[in-house]
């Protein structure tokens, strides 16, 4: 067992649930096998406790480092910051420029606030639009985080939030009066979300503009139209599709404006920032409720936002992450078609899955992370696309996936038995309990 694995065995004794975010859990990629910690992290590499140099080809942080790890631009301002000061008793400036920058980016909106997670920025956005609706229920679609007002929506009838990318959230714990005020509906249903609103007094509307796949019959402008003629405040949570496919929301492709939109992931390259950006009808609504909080006001995260910004712009992120997830969205289809596999892709190019259409899918990607890790790789069945992942990257990925898809061929074919090659336990699908 490595350094990694040794840590986080202690770490479930420490910390409920091993880690603070479910996506990065062992369990999720290797069990008992997953290197777990990093030590150091450049570019698209990165080193464990054991000083191994691995490649990440797997989530990048997330998604929050589309630029690489340690890009050198962004960290030289952050140590500017740091040898002059994170905080103070006054506020730092940089949150203003940040602002202007955003409604720059943004130009039908007017202000903007800010927190340090995509969770926080969603709960601020709630908070705002409701009190400016007047209104305290909800229509949603998509994932917003980890608080009380979404996970509520699993009070309702059962595992509301299943079609939503994760199953299983329990809301234990979560007031259960909170029941019956957010009503998740389904991504190009429009019927079921006009169904919603004729049958509740709705007062907003989140969603993600998408995630797996693109509107349908007009969807966006439906919902806007929606919104528009029933006084309903329209959320667009941009967090993980922001800066992946445009310099700013993914909403730019499709021409719908929202009334308010949240970034985050991407927009510090790996530092705290997240944003909500809205039209002032609805942003001096913030002036009527208590939202407040110490360390919202740091400097790092505003710094390190304007420097990302500044290079994303420069170099068009965007277009060049978007090229090296087709290119890995090719190779996986093209691979599988070589070893008569049968997978599925999905996800915009940036933020690239696939699985394999096998009732072993799971075992099979237990066993891509397992060999991957074995020839120097990060690698799941997802990846997350960074500026840093070059050619010679993709080779050596390829290279080394293409025996992983033999093996696996082999299993479809029953001349191997996936059972007699794994060397742990099952990767976790969902959220569940650790022991
Ligand atoms: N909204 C969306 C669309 C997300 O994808 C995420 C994170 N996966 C969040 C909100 C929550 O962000 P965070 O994990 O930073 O709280």
């Amino acid at each position: 067992m490595g350094k990694g694995q040794e840590l986080y065995k202690k770490a479930k004794t420490l910390i409920p649930g091993g880690t603070m975010l479910l996506s990065k859990r062992p369990e999720m990629f290797l069990p008992e096998k997953w290197p777990s910690y990093f030590s150091k992290a450049k570019g698209c590499k990165v080193w464990d406790l054991d000083g191994r140099e691995l490649i990440d080809m797997c989530i990048m942080g997330i998604g929050t480092n589309t630029l690489g790890y340690g890009n050198d631009e962004v960290d030289a301002a952050v140590m500017e910051t740091v040898k002059n000061g994170n905080m103070s008793t006054l506020s730092c400036p940089e949150e203003v420029y940040l602002a202007e920058k955003l409604i720059e980016i943004n130009p039908w909106a007017d202000m903007v606030r800010f927190a340090r997670s995509g969770g926080e920025a969603n709960s601020i956005a709630i908070r705002i639009a409701r009190a400016a609706s007047g209104k305290d229920k909800v229509a949603i679609c998509g994932y917003h985080g980890w608080h009380d007002w979404y996970l509520s929506a699993n009070h309702n009838d059962g595992d509301e939030l299943s079609g939503h990318l994760l199953p299983g959230l329990s809301p234990n714990g979560v007031p259960k009066n909170l029941k019956d005020t957010v009503y998740p509906f389904h991504y190009n249903n429009y019927e079921e979300l006009l169904s919603i609103v004729d049958n509740n007094e709705i007062g907003v509307i989140k969603m993600e503009v998408l995630r797996n796949f693109g509107p349908e019959d007009n969807f966006l402008q439906k919902v806007r139209d929606l919104a528009t003629q029933r006084n309903i405040v329209l959320i667009f949570d941009e967090c993980t599709s922001g800066f992946r496919e445009t310099y700013g929301g993914i909403y730019k492709k499709y021409g719908v404006e929202p009334d308010m939109a949240m970034y985050g992931k991407t927009i510090g390259n790996g530092y705290a920032l997240t944003a909500v950006v809205g039209k002032r009808s609805v942003m001096e609504a913030a002036q009527t409720t208590f939202i407040s909080s110490t360390f919202w006001t740091e400097r790092i995260g505003p710094t390190a936002a304007l420097a990302t910004l500044n290079v994303m712009e420069r170099i068009k992120s965007w277009e060049t992450i978007t090229a090296i997830g087709k290119k890995m969205q090719k190779g996986w289809l093209d691979l599988a078609k070589t070893h008569h596999l049968s997978i599925s892709v999905a996800g915009i190019p940036a933020l690239s899955t696939y699985s394999i259409n096998s009732d072993n899918a799971l075992a099979y990607k237990t066993l891509v992370a397992q060999e991957m890790l074995k020839k120097g790789f990060l690698a799941s069945t997802n990846f997350y696309a960074c500026t840093e992942h070059s050619d010679d990257k993709f080779e050596l990925y390829f290279n080394a996936l293409d025996e992983v898809f033999a093996t696996i061929s082999k299993c479809e074919n029953e001349s191997e038995k996936i059972e007699n090659l794994l060397e742990g336990p099952i990767v976790h699908s969902g959220f569940k309990r650790l022991n």
